[in-house]
């Protein structure tokens, strides 16, 4: 799968070549971020949302909870 465009400043989460659209993000390794190659993750951090984080960087983007798959994670981030 093509690399998902986390912000307008080209950050990127790459590594994911395995996965398909529909494949759930997965808490403790979601892909690589391309800035620092750091291993994303996310964390739940309330009733309503998450967060992408990279634990090397401490880049962090909240998540609505309902993104659950990378289809709904790069619909979602290409909406803000
Ligand atoms: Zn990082």
């Amino acid at each position: 799968m093509e690399p998902i465009t986390l912000n307008k400043e080209n950050e990127q989460l790459i590594n994911i070549d395995d996965m398909s659209e529909e494949s759930t993000l997965t808490s403790f390794n979601v892909g690589r971020h391309s800035t620092c190659s750091g291993t994303m993750r996310i964390l739940k951090v309330s009733k309503t949302h998450n967060a992408l984080i990279c634990p090397e960087c401490f880049f962090r983007i909240l998540l609505p909870e309902d993104v659950k798959t990378y289809r709904n994670l790069r619909a979602h981030l290409l909406a803000l």
